[in-house]
Order: C-alpha cells, then sequence, then structure tokens
C-alpha cells in the first residue's frame, strides 16, 4: 500500500495551484488540490486582472464616447454610468474564463478538488474539513490579500478593497484611493474616466514607486490631465464615518493637514501573504510576513514542499505565479532541476497609456552601479500612434557599455503587447541588427522597437568615415543638396 494518499497535494486554486494541478496530473502524478473557496480561479479571476481589466475597456470606451469630437465625430451627449450593468459584464467575463477553471476541467485531467481551508498537522499531512490527508510532496500557492494598514479610524469606516470595488451596485460619486502601486492607479483613472471624482494619496514622492521616476511622472501628468487629484508625499491621518461619506485626514510633506471628503474609499496599499491559518509551524516550513522562504528551486525550508506564486511575497503577478508552477511541474515530476530566472521578467500597468517594462530599469541600473546608456524613441514620432491619437509617450532601451540591452521601458498605447517582442528578443538572445532588420508592418505601433534598436546601429552605419571609405572605392561624389539650399532652383 502507498504510504501517501497522493503523490502531490497542491493549496490554492489560483494562477500557481492550478498550472501546477494541471501539470503534474498529466505526467501521470496522483494529484489533490485544495481550495478555501467555493470556486477556482483565485484572485486573478475573481478579485484582480480579469475584472480590473475588464472594468478598464469599459471605461475607456466611455472616455472615447466623451472625447468624440477628438476624433471629428459629433460631440455625444453620454448618459451618467449605471455601475450595476458595469459590474455584470465583469462577471459575465469572469463567468466565460471560469469554465476554463472548472472543477470538472480539473477532474477530467485527473485532479481531485477539495473544497476547504487547509492547514498543516505534520510536514506530509494536512487537514480538510476534519479529514487528514498525506501527500508525499506539498505545494503552496495561497496568494495575498489585501493590506489594510492600521490607520486610526479606518476599521471602523466601510472601506472597498480589490475584493468589493468590482462587485458594487453604484458608482461613488468621489472616491478616494489610499495607495499609487499599479491597482491604484489603475481604479484611480478606471473610476476617474467612469464619472467619479478621484483623489489619490500616496506616501511616497511619485506614483507607481517602483518604476522610473520620469515614466511615473508621465503617467501622473496624464491621470492629473483626466482630472484626478494627486497627493504625493502624503501620510493619512485618519479616517473618520460621517454616515453617507467618509472623512480622510492627511498631512503633506510639510505637516500640513487636510481633510478630504468622500463617498467611498478603496485601500490599495499593497498585498499581505496568506500564511495566517495554514500551519506552516507543524510543516517545519520557514516564512515571515513578506513571504515564504524559497530557494531558486522554489523549495521551502523543507525539500518536498514547494511554494509558488504571491504567497512567497517576491513577484506578485499571474504570469510569475504560472512561471513558477512550471518551475515546480519540472523539479517536482520530471525531477529537472530548473530553477526560476527573472532576468527577463515582464510586467505591465494597464493604465492608458501602458507601462511596460522589461529587465533592468535606470534606478535598477544605478543601484546595480552599471554604466548604461538610454536610447529613446517618442510615440509621436509612430505614424500609428498618432493615427490612434496618442501624442505622447515613449520608448526606453537601457544598453550597457557593450551595447547589449539590459532593458526596455514602454509608455504608450498597446505597451503590454508591445513588450512582448522584446520578450523574445531577450529571451532569444536575438542581435539588435536581427530586431532592425526585421520587416514590421506598416502602419504599426510594433514598428517603435525596430526603431530604437536601429536608432542605436545607425550612427554606425552612417558615419562619416564609412561615407568617406564610399565615396573612395566606388567613386561616389557626395551631397547633391547643402543646408538651406533647398528652395533655389537648379538655374541659381
Ligand atoms: C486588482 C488587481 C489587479 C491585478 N492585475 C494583474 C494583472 O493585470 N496582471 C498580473 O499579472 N497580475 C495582476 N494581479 C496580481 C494577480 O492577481 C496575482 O499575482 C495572482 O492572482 C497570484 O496568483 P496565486 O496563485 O499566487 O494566488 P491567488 O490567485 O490569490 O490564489 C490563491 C488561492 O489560494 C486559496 N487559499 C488561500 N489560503 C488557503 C488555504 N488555507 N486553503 C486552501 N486554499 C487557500 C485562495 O482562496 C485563492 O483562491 C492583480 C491583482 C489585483 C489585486
Amino acid at each position: 500500500m502507498a504510504r501517501f494518499d497522493y503523490d502531490i497535494g497542491i493549496i490554492g486554486g489560483g494562477a500557481a495551484g492550478l498550472t501546477v494541478a494541471a501539470g503534474v496530473s498529466q505526467l501521470g502524478a496522483k494529484t489533490l488540490l485544495i481550495e478555501k473557496e467555493e470556486r477556482l480561479g483565485g484572485d486573478c479571476l475573481h478579485y484582480g486582472c480579469v475584472p480590473s481589466k475588464t472594468l478598464i475597456k469599459t471605461a475607456h470606451v466611455y472616455h472615447l464616447m466623451k472625447n468624440a469630437g477628438r476624433f471629428g465625430l459629433p460631440e455625444v451627449d453620454v448618459q451618467t454610468v449605471d455601475f450595476r450593468k458595469v459590474s455584470s459584464r465583469i462577471q459575465s467575463v469572469i463567468d466565460q474564463i471560469q469554465h476554463h477553471d472548472s472543477e470538472e476541467r480539473f477532474c477530467g485531467l485527473g485532479v481531485k478538488v477539495e473544497f476547504g481551508a487547509a492547514s498543516f498537522e505534520d510536514e506530509h499531512t494536512v487537514a480538510v474539513k476534519g479529514q487528514r490527508v498525506t501527500a508525499k510532496r506539498w505545494v503552496i500557492a495561497t496568494g495575498s490579500s489585501p493590506a489594510v494598514p492600521r490607520i486610526p479610524g479606518l476599521e471602523e469606516a466601510p472601506y472597498l478593497t480589490n475584493k468589493e470595488i468590482f462587485y458594487m451596485d453604484y458608482l461613488p460619486k468621489s472616491l478616494v484611493v489610499l495607495g499609487a502601486g499599479p491597482v491604484g492607479i489603475e481604479m484611480a483613472q478606471a473610476f476617474g474616466r467612469l464619472g467619479s471624482s478621484v483623489t489619490v494619496i500616496q506616501r511616497a514622492g511619485q506614483i507607481l514607486a517602483r518604476e522610473d521616476r520620469d515614466m511615473a511622472d508621465a503617467v501622473m501628468e496624464n491621470l492629473v490631465r483626466e482630472g484626478v487629484n494627486m497627493h504625493l508625499n502624503a501620510a493619512v491621518k485618519q479616517v473618520r464615518d460621517l454616515g453617507h461619506t467618509r472623512e480622510v485626514v492627511l498631512e503633506d510633506g510639510d505637516g500640513f493637514e487636510q481633510t478630504l471628503e468622500a463617498e467611498a474609499i478603496l485601500v490599495a496599499l499593497g498585498r499581505a501573504v496568506n500564511v495566517e491559518g495554514l500551519g506552516l509551524v507543524h510543516a517545519g516550513v520557514d516564512y515571515s510576513s513578506r513571504g515564504i522562504e524559497v530557494d531558486e528551486r522554489l523549495r521551502t525550508s523543507q525539500k518536498h514542499i514547494y511554494a509558488a506564486g504571491d504567497v512567497t511575497g517576491r513577484y506578485q503577478f499571474t504570469h510569475a505565479a504560472g512561471y513558477e508552477g512550471g518551475i515546480i511541474v519540472a523539479n517536482a515530476v520530471l525531477h529537472l532541476p530548473r530553477k526560476a530566472d527573472y532576468t527577463w521578467f515582464p510586467h505591465s500597468t494597464y493604465c492608458d497609456p501602458e507601462l511596460a517594462s522589461i529587465g533592468m530599469n535606470e534606478a535598477a541600473a544605478v543601484k546595480a552601479e552599471l554604466d548604461y546608456k538610454v536610447w529613446r524613441e517618442e510615440f509621436r514620432n509612430n505614424d500609428r500612434s498618432l493615427a490612434e491619437g496618442y501624442e505622447t509617450g515613449v520608448l526606453k532601451m537601457l544598453v550597457d557599455k557593450r551595447e547589449h540591452v539590459i532593458g526596455v521601458q514602454i509608455l504608450g498605447p498597446h505597451a503590454g503587447e508591445l513588450i512582448n517582442e522584446w520578450v523574445a528578443v531577450l529571451n532569444g538572445k536575438l542581435k539588435l541588427s536581427t530586431l532592425a532588420g526585421a520587416v514590421h508592418p506598416y502602419p504599426t505601433l510594433g514598428e517603435i522597437n525596430k526603431r530604437v534598436a536601429g536608432s542605436l546601429l545607425a550612427p554606425k552605419l552612417f558615419s562619416e568615415s564609412v561615407r568617406r571609405k564610399l565615396q573612395f572605392f566606388f567613386n561616389l561624389k557626395g551631397r547633391a543638396c547643402e543646408p538651406g539650399a533647398a528652395s533655389r532652383t537648379v538655374a541659381d
């Protein structure tokens, strides 16, 4: 008789857990997946990526309607937004994706799904709904939850997090967003566009604190232009519930207090890892409030217990959870010693225009004391961008002293899609000359990638010395026009 009930047990049915479950079961492992909530899919499907991107699209369409005149169309007198309808569209998109993340689908792959909160009893045994199950290997993929810091009065006043905001039955007239990370910024713009009066309060001196300052400032300028109020270097001192509205007292960088009143408050102040109640101590798994500690192969301090996704507290993105799930499949079942490598890990903030990044930005290059140069390409020089109505935005390509690309940041329309070409170029170790020489369809936004690569190579090709040599060898005669002579005729 087998010593364990399962080859692999997985705790958490979000992006990381589902990736592991699908992979290991298809490779022949007897697999158990335990999920605390009533449905699979995790934060991304129910409270994160999917509802937020659906909301952002709705807000974008409404924004275009309100700005129809900019596109040569008759001005539209738009009606106010009924958020119940917005919310119901969000739910319908979630429902479509839920089929893919259903218990039936995973059962079809051979995975036993149990619903209930799991807790370790020892390093191989987990209790769920009063039952004890054992597995040879375990994977912890319990994700994260909104972090709610202790601010006087906040707990007593009703506030929203990403768990509630997509499921509201009304559009708040006014919204104070605490925090200017990706979630705060995406929601601030979306709700501002839908018609809420939005104010963002950020403790740091810039929004999107992990991005380069110039890029983050450009995003902020755009939001301010759209009517979002920003308070940087500001600390929230107190929140008061006034019945129909809430009051937020903040202190600015100079120590002055200000009081804001809003119908709703969104707390978007980062994430807390889901480790409570997991019984990690019984399993001998080391962790801190920042997350479960893992090595490069994503093994915890117990080598047969792995952790992936948000719960490790490192790269809190769905594509990181999926990537890490794949690393675990390779290690736990294929017995390949695969290590996670985040060198070319991309990420994107889905504000409009989007801000996407891969590799090092300038802040990271400075911290690493690298000698680097920046090549910039503006979206206003991209024909398609102008046709689409985007006149601002920039691509920054960072190269080291050997002129190898160390990172790319794009602030522009569909930047999240545009970064994908760099994902292929950088992971495939392609030369910049290959990118610059590859034909891109015209007119596309993607030409900006080709163009920035070309701009680094152009000075070498069109240099004075190359020109002189060609003139010498092939008897070329040089310039046919001098600056300022363009309007004169041949006869002159
Ligand atoms: C508003 C918002 C927008 C986002 N947008 C993006 C985006 O555009 N792109 C992107 O890449 N990322 C985005 N993210 C981040 C993304 O949602 C997470 O990185 C991703 O969901 C992490 O996946 P995970 O599997 O680690 O955790 P989760 O998806 O959170 O799954 C963990 C699961 O474990 C379950 N669980 C917890 N404890 C237990 C227990 N004791 N027993 C059993 N089950 C348990 C939970 O119920 C949950 O279902 C966004 C996040 C938010 C909040």
